[in-house]
């Protein structure tokens, strides 16, 4: 090859890479205006497997909102013992599709309505969601359906403080073989540990009051704030410290161990759903994190 074909050869490859350059790459993104801008809203929300229970049963989530600071709820963790809980979380999500627009563009809220599905299948005998007509008609034991598949109080399971043993109200528990030997609590745990939650509350019944959690060193600020919060819009008593028998393991506690706020939302009885009330509490807490 002579030096003038080379020097051709050269100077096309050039003007090639120009022309690529200037016309194809790249693309200026093109500017909007502010008043055309879309405001995007998810009134569906992303639906996760985020785990399964041991009698293979699919725990999901439920995400709402596209905002930096995400709070998660947490229902049914005592399964059918508490299903009152389950149903709320569910009327909950039923709320937050019909009116998106009261998460606002900073927050994202995640929904977990039933982490026990094996606890909740031995009383209802049905998957998935359910509704109180689905309830059995028949008195059942106290209890029924307050543990997973392997008789563990999945409220016992997480790593504050956790023991083999623990109590639920007089009688001794088990809390599995260590700590996070159930799937449920595995299924919390990671979600926990992927999406790391600016807050957590867990939706159970009967104390007709919102708890703040601690582990070893002492209540966080911020779980005094939503405390307070959700208990003045909502009417339940706010209590620091639950002290009606000593529990090992439970799930706020383990948050509050790894400094993520978490309260316990008591309903007040195991029968009533308490929609209004609850609303009322999530708004708070909605309006707490929007300021
Ligand atoms: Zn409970």
């Amino acid at each position: 090859m002579n030096k003038n074909k080379k020097y051709l050869i050269g100077g096309i490859v050039v003007v090639i890479c120009a022309i690529i350059f200037i016309f194809i790459y790249p693309k200026k993104a093109p500017t909007i205006e502010p008043t055309t801008q879309i405001v995007v809203t998810k009134t569906i929300p992303e639906e996760r497997l985020i785990g399964t229970s041991v009698e293979g049963r699919e725990i999901k989530s439920y995400t709402y909102g596209l905002g930096k600071t995400h709070l998660l709820f947490v229902g049914g963790i005592h399964g059918g013992y508490e299903w009152n809980s389950v149903l709320l979380a569910y009327q909950v999500m039923d709320y937050l599709k019909e009116n998106p627009e009261i998460i606002t563009k900073n927050l994202t809220v995640t929904i977990i309505p039933s982490a026990n599905p094996d606890g909740l299948y031995k009383l209802i005998r049905k998957e998935g969601r359910f509704s109180i007509a689905d309830l059995p008609t028949t008195t059942q034991p106290i209890g029924t359906g307050r543990f997973n598949t392997r008789d563990v109080d999945l409220n016992r399971n997480f790593d504050c403080k956790w023991q083999s043993k623990s109590m639920w109200r007089g009688n001794v528990v088990s809390a599995g073989a260590k700590v996070f030997s159930e799937p449920e609590a595995v299924a919390i745990r990671d979600f926990v540990l992927k999406f790391n939650p600016r807050s957590v509350v867990f939706w159970h019944s009967m104390g007709n009051s919102v708890y703040a959690s601690q582990c070893e060193t002492g209540i966080l600020p911020e779980t005094i704030d939503i405390m307070n919060s959700y208990a003045k819009a909502s009417g339940y008593n706010a209590v620091k410290t639950f002290d009606a028998y000593q529990t090992t393991g439970d799930a706020e506690s383990w948050l509050a161990k790894i400094g993520i706020p978490s309260i316990t939302v008591e309903l007040k009885t195991h029968e009533t759903v308490e929609l209004s009330q609850n609303l009322s509490g999530v708004k708070a807490l909605f309006e707490y994190y929007s300021r």
